[in-house]
């Protein structure tokens, strides 16, 4: 990938520029161009400024460090597993495009490749035909049951059937695609809190999660998706996309700070191994070029 905001964030750092007020705000500008938001920048470097003012750091490579662990406060990471010999439901959300289908597919190949055996697709955004088509087809090639009803049907009985499904054959896991028309917010938190109804009731205790898909190239956009499917039903865990189309992806660090929803995964592709387990200390030197 072509880093263009890390050799940026080097050049700041590397110019031998004298530590003062326009170095910061060069420093807010580049952050913000890095997509943590305005808000979220502004409110670290402020940090930043304090800490090396107190400790009186001024060497560019030392204000550098204490940068990198300023941002490693704020971005927030978990290990998604499902639990052993439980009926896992997880809820995947977020707006169309976003890589969400494709992202289903990527847990369910993951999981079964862990050694999951029962894992079942749940088609619950029965309002795009297209989705449930290809959720099929992704259950084919994985290899993993997907459980569909007609376009335009009830979600949540989709998914009512997926976790009867699971249950005949004991515990593990449904991996549940929803619809995600945010230009129609009040239908659309009326249908989650339906299904997430459903979820609470036919998961078992714990094993209940809603992970938000968000398209790491889309921004700040992304953080009012978050914000938004947040509001609706409670997000657990971030799924962060299209990181092979950007190299600025400073949305971990907003919905860290802002939501305090830490990321799951980072997907760099459009293949079902695309997928991998977000690691905080990779992500931030690798944002600032390190
Ligand atoms: P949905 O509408 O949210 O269900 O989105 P889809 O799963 O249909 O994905 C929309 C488009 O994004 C498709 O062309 C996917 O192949 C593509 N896509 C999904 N994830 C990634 C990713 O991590 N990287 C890239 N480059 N493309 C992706």
């Amino acid at each position: 990938m072509g880093n263009k905001f890390a050799e940026k964030i080097k050049s700041l750092f590397g110019k031998g520029k004298k530590i003062n007020d326009d170095f910061y705000d060069e420093l807010t500008d580049l952050l913000v161009e890095g997509d943590i938001g305005a808000k979220t920048s502004y409110t670290i470097v402020e940090e930043l400024e304090t800490i090396c003012s107190k400790e009186k750091i001024t060497e560019q490579n030392e204000i550098l460090k204490k940068l990198r662990d300023l941002l490693l406060q704020n971005v927030k990471s978990i290990d998604l597993q499902p639990e052993k010999d439980k009926i896992n439901v997880w809820m995947v959300l977020g707006v169309n495009g976003v890589g969400k289908t494709t992202s289903v597919a990527k847990l369910a190949n993951y999981y079964k490749n862990q050694g999951n055996e029962n894992v079942i697709l749940a088609s619950a955004n029965t309002f795009r035909a297209a989705a449930i088509e290809q959720l099929a087809m992704h259950g084919e090639k994985i290899g993993v049951r997907v459980v569909s009803h007609q376009h335009g049907s009830d979600p949540s009985a989709v998914v009512f059937d997926a976790v009867d499904a699971l249950k005949s054959k004991g515990p593990g896991i449904v991996l549940a695609d929803t619809a995600g028309r945010l230009h129609n917010k009040e239908n659309l938190v009326r249908e989650l809190q339906k299904i997430d109804k459903i979820c609470t009731q036919k998961a078992d205790e714990g094993c209940y999660k809603k992970i938000i898909v968000l398209d790491a190239t889309t921004g700040q956009n992304a953080l009012r998706q978050a914000e938004v499917f947040n509001e609706a039903v409670g997000v657990d865990a971030v799924i962060l996309t299209k990181y092979d189309s950007t190299a600025k992806g400073g949305i971990a660090i907003s919905v860290g700070r802002e939501l305090n929803i830490p990321v799951a995964f980072v997907c760099t592709g459009e293949k079902y191994q695309d997928i991998k387990p977000f690691d905080a200390k990779n992500y931030i030197d690798e944002f600032l070029g390190l």
